[in-house]
């Protein structure tokens, strides 16, 4: 089939990769003006959230995020992550939490004074990993073309049409259907003297990244509901951010913030797991990974393009009945 795509994200990407690798031919349409994907921290790991539980499908999808950064690290040939993340509970209900899940899935260690290495963590350097990610799908025959498509009336000459806008899925008007929401997140890239570096990612109230660039770090994010425009605030994000970070890092405020970026979350309502699904004749639609995009994309990505393939939408049916959520 000759399958497009919109949006050359974390989720068009996938799905693009794992059409290719059925025997596809696909086209990925994207003006490259940047979504979440190209802002995003980096950080992979299975307990994202307050609550600090293991993710629904954690391990499967951990396994098929690490697939597709061995495809990208093979193509771009430059290092794409940085192993191990620490996690500093915040209160009782995360400290317990994080006990429970040394003993039971035994990728935590408990390094005292309410600091925890989740092993499996990774910092992925999402700029890199979304390049190499696109040569290898250029290297498979896979085509980009930098263009923004306003009406999928545009793509009425391919066999199946899959939507992986991000945010911009609020300009479709066929998707009004799927409950989602939108949460604006603002991240700093900040320099730290030499003396205060640190070797993994610190995740407590906000987080402080690594990046590929020694002493250049990420620090993490706002939620903002409000204003969802992409417009950014350094000097208030700085206020809001390192006022956080000083909870689990007191240096923070000898950071220097270098830039500031903003981009759009998509939720769905009522759950933390994305939607992937057929939304009529030949349309696809993959959205809302919320702050778990790096943890899903890759496993929901594959689901997808297998019920392209098979036409056939039974996985993620049987997904919103066994988290009773309404059809979309
Ligand atoms: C500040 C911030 C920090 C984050 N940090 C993390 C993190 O550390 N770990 C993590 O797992 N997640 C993180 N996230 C969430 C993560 O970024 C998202 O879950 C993920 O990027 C969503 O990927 P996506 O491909 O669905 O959407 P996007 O990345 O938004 O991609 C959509 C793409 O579609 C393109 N597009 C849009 N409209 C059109 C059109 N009309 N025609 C053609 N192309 C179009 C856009 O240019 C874009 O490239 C963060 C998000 C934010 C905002």
């Amino acid at each position: 089939m000759r399958i497009a795509i919109i949006g050359a994200g974390f989720s068009g990407l996938a799905v693009a990769w794992n059409l290719l690798n059925l025997k596809n031919q696909v086209v990925v349409f994207d003006p490259f003006s940047g979504g979440a994907s190209f802002v995003a921290a980096g950080l992979l790991h299975p307990y994202v959230g307050e609550e600090a539980q293991r993710s629904l499908f954690a391990t499967e999808a951990m396994q098929k995020t690490e697939d597709l950064l061995h495809v990208a690290k093979r193509s771009l040939k430059k290092e794409l992550y940085r192993e191990g993340i620490i996690r500093i509970a915040q209160n009782e209900k995360q400290r317990k939490a994080y006990k429970n899940h040394c003993v039971v899935f035994k990728d935590v260690v408990d390094l005292g004074n309410d600091h925890f290495l989740i092993k499996s963590g990774k910092t992925v350097f999402c700029k890199r990993y979304l390049q190499g990610m696109r040569l290898a799908i250029i290297e498979k025959g896979g085509q980009f073309i930098a263009e923004k498509i306003t009406e999928l009336e545009q793509l009425k000459t391919f066999d199946q049409i899959v939507v992986a806008a991000g945010a911009s899925i609020r300009d479709f008007s066929e998707f009004v259907q799927l409950k989602l929401s939108f949460i604006k997140g603002q991240v700093l890239t900040c320099e730290i003297p030499l003396n205060l570096q640190i070797e993994r990612s610190l995740v407590g109230k906000g987080y402080i990244a690594t990046s590929h660039k020694c002493g250049i770090y990420h620090v993490g994010a706002t939620y903002e509901r409000h204003d969802l425009t992409e417009t950014v605030n350094l000097l208030n994000t700085q206020k809001v951010l390192f006022t956080k970070a000083a909870s689990f890092y007191p240096d923070i405020w000898q950071l220097k913030p270098i830039d500031c970026s903003s981009a759009i979350r998509v939720m769905r309502q009522g759950h933390y797991l994305p939607i992937a699904t057929k939304v009529s004749n030949k349309v696809w639609v993959i959205t809302a990974m919320g702050s778990r995009g790096l943890l899903y994309h890759a496993y929901f990505g594959e689901k997808l393009a297998q019920a392209i393939i098979g036409n056939n939408n039974s996985f993620f049916s049987r997904t919103n009945v066994l988290l009773k959520i309404d059809r979309l």
